[in-house]
């Protein structure tokens, strides 16, 4: 018996879009981290990423790093969020490199890479060690993580380069797009490479790295405007979806496959119904007050997928046409069919009904253990 709600994986349209991006962001000497978290790096869709040729996975789970190493992965990891202090001996253990904004925390990487390293040296494996690499963060106006004082950051980076052998000052890295909404223009990466070149004049060296930041920077590819010393990328969304850039930002996001993943959901219920609550309306399951507009009587199907597994109704697009998403609760999602329905589709309850979903639903759905996963191989 099929289960349904299921989320169907095109593979090969997926590694065709890791490749793409290899190949553009390599045309341009850009490295690319395969970042993992957009689908929570659950084991189904991680082979796409570990039989490409990325060089590095990221996430922001030590979980999901995990998993990628348990399946086989030997090239690097990353650690894309600024560690808890409450897991820098698992940091040290599983990635490679971790972003990084605060002193404390890098000083108790320091001691855990030095202490890692006194215990290999006692199993005669020294070899088997490397510093932690460490990428120093810094805020452009974004406001999430990062160094805002940028002659901090300097100061920061001196004391890594010198005191602390535990680490390995890799470069420096920025994020975009994400709380404040910043437009990653070239002039705001080009502050980027100013700080950059300000922590090489202190320690006398060329960085590795400057990781211009995810998905949303990739505009700058497609428009070919990015600073020159600008040498790496985090990409979740733009291999994933490849929807952000063009429906908020207006970019091309071609040759891009936008249709890696499916979600389907059984209908439970059709009914002619009101559009408008009858009774006395207080607020909904969630304990929120909603608008509904009365569009008088109209056929309504209800599905077998809620919030619980999707997270927010606007994050998946019905595929049938004249099919609107009403809203729903935890387990149900309500859909006005009425359209498709005088359009001559016919929907009854059993019926399998198919969404895109964006970056906002795949989070949630491949985290429900409600939602059975379906790798199609086209
Ligand atoms: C999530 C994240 C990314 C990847 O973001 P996308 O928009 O999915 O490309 C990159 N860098 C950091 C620091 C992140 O937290």
């Amino acid at each position: 018996m099929e289960r349904y709600p299921k989320l169907i994986v095109d593979i090969e349209k997926l590694k065709e879009n890791i490749n793409t991006a290899i190949r553009e962001c390599g045309a341009v000497g850009i490295q690319v981290a395969g970042v993992i978290k957009g689908f929570n790096g659950i084991n189904e869709f991680l082979p796409a990423y570990i039989e490409s040729d990325l060089q590095e996975l990221a996430s922001s789970r030590l979980e999901q790093l995990h998993r990628a190493k348990d399946l086989g992965w030997n090239r690097g990891l990353t650690l894309i969020r600024v560690p808890m202090l409450t897991e820098i001996d698992e940091v040290v253990e599983i990635a490679d490199m971790s972003l990084n904004s605060e002193v404390s925390v890098l000083q108790s990487l320091n001691e855990a890479s030095l202490i890692k390293k006194s215990k290999l040296e006692e199993l005669n494996s020294l070899e088997q060690w490397k510093p932690h690499r460490v990428i120093l963060m810094a805020d452009l106006g974004d406001l999430r993580e990062g160094f805002w004082d940028k002659d901090e950051l300097v100061r920061v980076a001196e004391l890594v380069e010198k005191e602390m052998p535990g680490l390995h000052l890799t470069g420096v890295g920025t994020n975009l797009g994400c709380y404040g909404a910043l437009v990653p223009t070239a002039e705001k990466t080009e502050e980027l490479v100013h700080v950059a070149e300000a922590v090489e004049e202190r320690i006398g060296r060329r960085l590795e790295i400057i990781s211009g930041g995810a998905s949303t920077s990739y505009t700058r590819i497609t428009d070919g405007d990015m600073p020159e010393r600008v040498n790496h990328l985090r990409l979740g969304e733009n291999i994933l979806h490849a929807r952000d850039n063009e429906i908020f930002h207006g970019h091309s996001t071609k040759p891009m496959n936008q249709n890696v993943f499916t979600l389907m959901a059984e209908v439970l219920e059709v009914k002619l119904k009101p559009s408008y609550p009858q009774g006395e309306i207080n607020v909904d399951a969630f304990g929120h007050k909603p608008y509904y507009e009365d569009r008088g009587m109209r056929t309504r199907a209800l599905l077998g997928v809620g919030r619980v597994d999707l997270g927010d109704f606007n994050d998946v697009f019905p595929k049938m046409p004249g099919i609107e998403i009403m809203g729903g609760s935890s387990d149900h999602m309500i859909l006005d069919v009425q359209d498709a329905i005088d359009g001559g589709q016919s929907i009854k309850p059993g019926d399998i009904l198919e969404f895109d979903v964006n970056y906002g639903s795949l989070v949630f759905l491949t985290g429900s253990e409600n939602v059975k996963f379906e790798v199609k191989k086209s």
